[in-house]
């Protein structure tokens, strides 16, 4: 009973904000194959803009899970290291907000690129002459998503559209700012100034904040004066941005599991 009303709470917790039509699609999403996951997220809502469509179709989620068989379900899987692959849901989200900046040309920044699934899809959407950069504190994940993105973007790396780098991401990746836009896929624990911070002017940065109590999925557009407009868009449930040493003590102490 406790743990129904857990799953209860947690799924109506995290679709609470889209609107009233996408609030009951959320999680309802998934296919028996990429292709079918990714029409149903269309077909739902959830995908709106055609070039993030095409983005999300060239980049199949099973090179990036570790369960094949659960792959095409709209709901975040284990990638080991007390982590998730977001669900595509929460993909889509992301590349949606930032729609506008993720443009030919321009330079992004994946903060907590875990799987790489993400940062993939991003490095599709600014080339040609842009470039994704995923920072991700693990080095186990940093591997494995080098790994998962040679499967059959190994192109991306290495016309220098993608690169993944082993760090802090709260420290942002200062050497190729600024940026015209930053996600970020796990939950600061308060406003990410160093990150706003290496936003280019009109640039815009998405990243849920909060603790395990509550987050919400919060845009910064950062204004010429070197402010912010802050927007608040939804409640959401992420793993935190933390170090690596906490990271590994949550995963059970083990570097892998
Ligand atoms: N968008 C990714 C999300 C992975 S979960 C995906 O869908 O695969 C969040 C990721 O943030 C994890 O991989 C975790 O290791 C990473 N992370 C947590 N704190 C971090 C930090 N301080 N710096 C860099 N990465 C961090």
């Amino acid at each position: 009973m406790f743990s129904i009303l857990i799953a209860v709470f947690i799924i109506s917790y995290h679709s609470l904000p889209l609107t009233a039509f996408n609030q009951r699609k959320a999680w309802h999403s998934s296919g028996s194959t990429h292709q079918e996951l990714i029409e149903n997220l269309y077909k739902n809502g959830l995908i709106t803009d055609e070039r993030i469509k095409n983005a999300m179709l060239q980049v199949d989620r099973a090179d990036f899970t570790n369960d094949k068989f659960d792959a095409y379900s709209d709901r975040p899987q284990s990638i080991g290291y007390a982590v998730t692959i977001s669900a595509p849901h929460m993909h889509s989200f992301g590349l949606e907000i930032l729609k506008d900046k993720l443009q030919p040309g321009a330079k992004v920044l994946d903060v907590g690129s875990g799987s790489g699934y993400l940062t993939a899809c991003m490095a599709h959407l600014v080339r040609p002459g842009g470039k994704a950069i995923g920072i991700e504190h693990i080095q186990g994940l940093v591997d494995k998503s080098i790994m998962n993105i040679n499967k059959h973007h190994k192109n991306l790396i290495d016309e220098n559209s993608l690169e993944i780098h082993k760090g802090d991401g709260r420290q942002g990746y200062i050497s190729e700012a600024p940026y015209d836009a930053i996600h970020v896929g796990a939950a600061a624990s308060g406003t990410p100034y160093e990150l706003i911070r290496q936003l280019k002017v009109g640039g815009r940065l998405v990243a849920p904040v909060g603790n395990s109590f509550g987050q919400e999925m919060i845009t910064y557009d950062k204004k010429a004066d070197g402010t912010y407009y802050e927007q608040r868009h939804m409640a959401v449930m992420y793993v935190p941005l933390t170090d690596e040493k906490s990271q590994y003590v949550k995963s059970g102490g083990r570097k892998q599991i």
